[in-house]
């Protein structure tokens, strides 16, 4: 999987839209304090469906909308669209798939994906455990890397986990110990029963 294009308009600073190309190379972007290069990569956190706006560096969801300047008006929508060239990883028979979010200052959210309407849900099942979902570490701001660093033994150890893909296996394991532990209490409950009608 390769990024290949992000898109943005209304979202943070980006009033016009933006649209950049990560060609074979790029790797690094640079500009001024305050010109937008974490504005860049919270959009990409964004769209994959971050849904806790503290990890965007806002405390409320319409903080992501353009919000005016001395010379433009606020904006009314932010809207994000990212390509992704697909070389298996994404399990959807296409070789380039986008998914696009939408955000209406009313709080009405959007998601796509290749321009077909889907729930958020389905974003996060198309790239979960790709390592580029909402929970993976592939983005990192510059405070993650502190709160990985100042970590615990046992913290840092999720985000190895992560990075592995084990993830996906625990959280089936713990699907799969709970139903047990079901069946054990409802195997309890139909002996109980059957004890009372003997
Ligand atoms: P630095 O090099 O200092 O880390 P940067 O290039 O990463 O800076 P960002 O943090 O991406 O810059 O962008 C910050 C700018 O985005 C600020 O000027 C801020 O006012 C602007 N900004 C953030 N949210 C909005 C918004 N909703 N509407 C308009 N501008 C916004």
């Amino acid at each position: 999987m390769q990024l290949k294009r992000l898109e943005a308009y209304g979202f943070k600073s980006f009033a016009d839209k933006i649209e950049i190309e990560f060609d074979h190379g790029v790797t690094a972007i640079v500009g001024p304090n305050g010109s937008g290069k974490s504005n860049i990569t919270d959009a990409i956190r964004w769209v994959l469906g971050e849904q806790n706006v503290r990890n965007l560096r806002g405390t409320k969801s319409e903080d992501i909308i353009f919000t005016g300047s001395s010379s433009r008006k606020p904006l009314g929508i932010a809207e994000v669209t990212l390509t992704l060239l697909n070389d298996g990883d994404l399990s959807l028979p296409f070789d380039e798939i986008t998914v696009t979010r939408r955000l209406f200052r009313s709080g009405e959210s959007e998601f796509f994906i290749n321009k077909g309407k889907c729930r958020l849900k389905d974003i996060y099942a198309l790239f979960a455990d790709t390592g580029l979902g909402h929970d993976g570490i592939s983005v990192i701001s510059q405070n993650k890397m502190d709160d990985i660093l100042n970590s615990r033994p046992e913290e840092r150890r999720l985000f190895f986990e992560e990075t592995a893909g084990i993830t996906k296996f625990r959280d089936r394991k713990n699907e799969s110990v709970k139903k047990l532990d079901d069946t054990e209490k409802n195997l309890t409950r139909v002996n109980d029963i059957i004890g009372e009608i003997e």
